[in-house]
């Protein structure tokens, strides 16, 4: 029992790109965006938008219609309006009641500067403590397992508080080959591999967030379910995530797609290019008299 699949699966292959609204697009959503373009063309599939603006409190407006403008500038088209995942939060808020019915998810009221004392506590007696593959320390368990009258007391009072995934328990009894995936293992190949990634690297991980009904994860796994996608090409930087993702589709009845992770374009510093545009913007290139054909061509695109 899911309600979580596209309406009228076509059986046609479906592909996305999918910017969160935090910032204007630069050279490397170029990239990816044409990738999933020229995939989508060669296999006869669907080219689809999605807007990620889960996150209330970076996402802007005026970014998002800078976005669409450079895609359009770039021209790329689509095979149907964007979805916009801030009109969906109903959908996702279903999603997380079944992961809670499951007893997977837990709230927490910590906040990140609790988090770091808790941290610093433990690593101050010599004990190392994990890192996700983002950096951060994982969740020291402060909430897990909590006192019920306790968690009830607080919700009911209306306390902010975000719903962790209790890894340990959500990862109970399932092989490696229950999570596996199907993967393009570069640009180039023509057959996919079959990889797992260990959705533990995250720890007890935020599925819901305090100031937003859904995340960035739990929100993707839904819609890639809800827009009939079958290949989720994005960056190499997202490749750990879909360990995540795979645990939460999983729990949630939802078939994956198959996956891209494809190499990142470096800034000219050679670092990971970021949201604040500078000289590699699509619209600073754009101003600095630069055509769509130019970069294009500068990223391996013929028109
Ligand atoms: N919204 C994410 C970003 O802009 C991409 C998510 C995805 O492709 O799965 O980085």
């Amino acid at each position: 029992m899911t309600t979580f699949h596209a309406d009228a699966n076509s059986g046609q292959p479906g592909f996305r790109f999918a910017p969160s609204p935090t910032g204007t697009l630069h050279i490397g959503h170029a990239y990816s965006a044409l990738l999933n373009q020229k995939l989508a063309r060669e296999s006869g599939g669907r080219l689809l938008l999605r807007i990620e603006d889960t996150d209330t409190t970076r996402c802007r407006p005026e970014f998002e219609q800078a976005i669409l403008e450079d895609l359009d500038w770039l021209g790329i088209r689509f095979d149907a309006p964007p979805l916009r995942q801030s009109d969906h939060f109903p959908t996702y808020a279903k999603a997380a009641d079944m992961l809670r019915g499951k007893g997977l998810l837990y709230p927490c009221f910590a906040s990140r500067s609790q988090i770091n004392e808790a941290v610093s506590g433990i690593e101050a007696s010599g004990r190392e403590w994990p890192r996700d593959p983002d950096g951060s320390p994982h969740y020291p368990g402060i909430w897990r397992g909590a006192a019920k009258e306790e968690v009830e007391r607080r919700i009911a009072a209306g306390e902010p508080h975000a719903w962790r995934i209790d890894m340990a328990r959500a990862m109970q009894g399932l092989s490696e080959s229950r999570l596996a995936f199907e993967e393009y293992p570069d640009e180039t190949a023509t057959q996919t591999v079959t990889r797992f990634r260990d959705p533990s690297v995250w720890g007890d991980f935020i599925i819901v967030r305090k100031d937003s009904p859904a995340s960035f994860h739990l929100a993707g796994v839904i819609d890639e379910a809800l827009q009939g996608i079958t290949d989720v090409v994005r960056g190499q930087d997202l490749a750990q995530a879909t360990g995540l993702h795979r645990v939460l589709q999983h729990h949630l009845g939802l078939k994956p797609p198959r996956y891209h992770h494809h190499g990142l374009i470096a800034g000219e510093d050679g670092e990971k290019l970021s949201k604040s545009r500078g000289s590699l913007g699509l619209s600073a290139l754009r101003e600095a008299g630069h055509t769509a054909r130019d970069i294009k061509a500068r990223l391996g695109f013929s028109d």
